[in-house]
């Protein structure tokens, strides 16, 4: 019979992705634990790979493998996601669990937040359950002193027959002693475990025996003792797993009439049975063995949530944060962003005077540095906001502002912890989109990936500043907040609402994050975590953004007309010979002659041709050819809007003043209106390729990825139409 298989497809997906090695196979060692309880943190120190360190609910979504060489063992470990139990409640826990059932790790280390014993031993029960015996981490150690809590480990490891061994994960603390005892306990294979459940109430331990007793259960792989506690407890997976065995149906049968008639005995349901005596072997367990002091004050975190998640404090609390994000973002940044800017200026100039006017030349200084230097000035803004974010992930703040963000959230049919996607999105949709797996209910992470890109990320930050700086100079700065924060947010809470009344009827997930203690970030895991994401935002300039700089050019330069260079210096020839005109009178006349020919071969040419072709569609909007060629650029990188613009509009290649004259060129091409319509339809249809492609992967539905595109395009259009047509008619210009 073949084994007992849970959630296939998920299944499937962790073999072709990270797990499959067939050559020689070291150990195994999986990080199994609570969310928060410092998985991540032990993982970077045994590994030494960096990963992302966050404070709140399940960060860990994905499933992080690296590997270590410890006294000439090669092994493997593996960063499981955050699961309070084995029981498939969400997908971190269907993940963890079927990691720990299906690919049997060699050790389990069990990571436990040793200043919350109680909850944290919850999972190791189960794990006993399971036949596992784990390695327990009691981390936080460095807390569990500050706090003056006494564990006996040594009789706490013996009343549980499992390894116990204190760690710090924040600094490293006794990762070799931890290693020691994993590679001990493999060697050993002392990792099985025959748990007792003896303090189960009599009736559900008859009831499991009996149901061991049946042969069928002991031909799934996993220990029948564990499988008789689930099918008691009614998890869904393992039912159906179960049924679709030969003989299934009957054990089913049997299970569920004794749950009944439990349930009917002891008069509460099965599940809670089970769960209150599991908590209850816990506590006898921690009765003998821990000694807290005496609690007479209200703890920090206490006394700080009463402000922060207080129904009115919480809020200018809260917008407090977000304004000081933003000023640190956008008015500390302005300083490093200019010294940036220089640096380019100063490249492009270098070469200009250095290399001779070829082709080449024209490729480097409008293609390369044009595109990929109009970009880079932007990163100074995106790490300090991407530093802010960090310290609000690791302090614990975010999980207070998903909280007191859940009440509105729940208007529109989100889910408090859709605000930290929503809120990561301003930086990029990119972690925005992934930061949606965080949420346990299919429906909650459609609708949230599906919302995600409509935020405002950083990349669309620079299309806004030329506009504003070129059409509302005296109110640019108020122009930009309001794109960057305000529409993206409205028109986040608008379309959740209405998918909310339409797409997803009815099936909420009540909140259950749970706040994390606060904690001091290190100064490290906030770098790293700053530096994760600065990184994918330069690898995305280099790649992408490059190549895309290159093609662009090759578009809007080839292929060329000669007859109308052709007719063009006829002309010009003409004027200069004439002999009616004054040299300024020529020299007007001939400039004008040679702008009309530049325009005119750009339309010859690939770019020119496929903005063409798009133009009726763009025309309700106010748009021409050129705004429809520099919005088609944008779906590679809405940054490129800017430098495709520069192409576009600045049809001579002096290189004097460049963003000044960029500035002009767009205040000769649009109307205040037109432009803000512009700006609108940049903020609302489809992001960049490469989050794009994020929404594709993270949906896995081709019905969804069509949707998310058709529906966003959609609703640019008819957004920046009512904008355009409305404005016109009401008489604005
Ligand atoms: P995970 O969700 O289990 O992966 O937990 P993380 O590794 O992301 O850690 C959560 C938070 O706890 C982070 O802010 C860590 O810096 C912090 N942390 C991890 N280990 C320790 C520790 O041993 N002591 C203290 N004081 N903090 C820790
Ligand atoms: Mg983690």
């Amino acid at each position: 019979m073949s084994p007992l298989s849970f959630s296939h497809t998920l299944r499937q997906n962790l073999k072709k992705d990270v797990f499959y090695e067939k050559s020689t196979r070291p150990f195994t060692i999986a990080l199994a634990g609570n969310p928060n309880c410092g998985k991540t943190s032990l993982f970077n120190a045994i590994t030494g790979a960096h990963q992302h360190v966050g404070n709140w609910g399940g960060v860990t979504v994905e499933v992080k493998e690296g590997s270590v060489t410890f006294n000439k063992n090669e092994i493997r470990v593996v960063d499981l996601p955050g699961t309070y139990s084995l029981t498939a409640f969400s997908l971190e826990e269907s993940v963890a669990r079927d990691f720990i059932i299906h690919e049997k790790p060699d050790v389990v280390v069990n990571v436990i937040d040793a200043t919350n014993l109680e909850r944290n031993l919850y999972l190791t029960v189960q794990l006993l359950e399971l036949g596992v015996r784990p390695l327990l981490a009691f981390n936080m150690w460095d807390e569990v002193r500050n706090k003056q809590i006494e564990i006996n480990i040594k009789l706490l490891s013996e009343l549980l027959d499992v390894p116990i061994v204190t760690t710090i994960g924040k600094n490293c603390t006794n990762i070799n002693k931890l290693l020691d005892t994993a590679v001990l306990m493999a060697k050993e294979e002392r990792c099985k475990y025959n748990r007792q459940i003896s303090e189960f109430p009599a009736e559900v331990v008859q009831v499991i025996e009996k149901l061991i007793s049946v042969p069928v259960m002991n031909s799934f792989g996993v220990s029948a003792q564990w499988l008789a506690i689930k099918l008691l407890e009614n998890d869904s997976e393992v039912r159906s797993a179960v049924k679709e065995a030969e003989g299934g149906s009957g054990i089913l049968e049997i299970a569920d009439s004794a749950r009944s008639k439990i349930e009917l005995i002891l008069g509460e349901d099965a599940q809670s049975i089970i769960a209150e005596a599991r908590y209850g072997f816990i506590a006898g367990a921690l009765r003998e063995t821990v000694r807290k002091p005496v609690r007479n004050r209200v703890e920090i975190s206490d006394q700080i949530d009463s402000i922060i998640t207080h129904p009115v404090w919480a809020f200018p609390v809260f917008f407090l944060f977000m304004w000081l994000l933003f000023q640190a973002t956008f008015v500390l940044g302005a300083y490093p962003q200019g010294l940036l800017e220089s640096g380019v200026e100063f490249l492009r100039e270098s070469v200009l005077n250095l290399m001779p006017d070829t082709v080449l030349r024209s490729l480097i200084i409008d293609g390369i540095i044009g595109g990929v230097g109009g970009i880079i000035v932007f990163l100074p803004n995106i790490l300090i906001l991407f530093f802010g974010i960090a310290i609000m992930e690791d302090s614990g703040y975010m999980a207070r502002a998903a909280f007191i963000t859940d009440k509105v959230m729940h208007k529109v049919g989100l889910h408090g912890k859709s605000f930290i996607p929503m809120l990561m999105g301003m930086g990029c949709n990119i972690p925005a989109i992934m930061a949606a797996r965080t949420l346990e209910s299919e429906t909650d992470r459609r609708k949230t990936i599906l919302l995600a890109p409509l935020i405002s990320c950083s990349a669309r930050l620079p299309v806004y500043v030329l506009f504003a700086g070129a059409l509302f100079p005296k109110h640019a700065g108020n122009i930009v907040f309001l794109f960057q924060f305000v529409f993206g947010t409205l028109s986040f809470f608008i379309m959740a609402y209405i998918f909310k009344k339409t797409l997803f009827k009815g099936d909420e997930q009540p909140f259950v994050m749970e706040l994390p203690p606060y904690r001091l970030p290190t100064f490290r895991s906030v770098l790293i975590h700053m530096w994760q994401r600065a990184e994918h935002f330069l690898k995305k300039m280099g790649g992408v953004v490059l190549v895309f700089s290159i093609i662009l050019w090759v578009l809007s330069n080839y292929p060329v007309n000669s007859e109308i260079e052709e007719s063009y210096n006829g002309k010009i020839d003409s004027v200069r010979i004439s002999t009616e005109l004054s040299s300024e009178q020529k020299e007007s006349k001939t400039g004008v002659l040679e702008s009309e020919m530049r325009l005119e071969q750009l339309k010859y040419t690939g770019i020119g041709r496929i903005g063409m072709a798009l133009e009726p569609f763009f025309r309700p909007l106010g748009f021409k050819w050129r705004e429809s060629v520099s919005l088609l650029t944008g779906f590679v990188a809405k940054e490129v809007i800017v430098s495709s613009m520069g192409v576009l509009y600045l049809a001579d290649d002096s290189e004097l003043d460049r963003d000044q004259r960029l500035k002009t060129a767009i205040a000769d091409h649009f109307t205040p209106l037109k432009g803000f319509a512009f700006m609108f339809f940049v903020l609302l249809y489809t992001p960049c390729v490469v989050a794009l492609i994020t929404v594709i992967r993270e949906l896995k539905s081709v019905k969804w990825s069509i949707f998310s595109v058709v529906y966003q395009i959609a609703l640019a259009w008819i957004v920046t139409f009512a904008i355009y047509q409305g404005g016109r008619l009401i008489g604005l210009q």
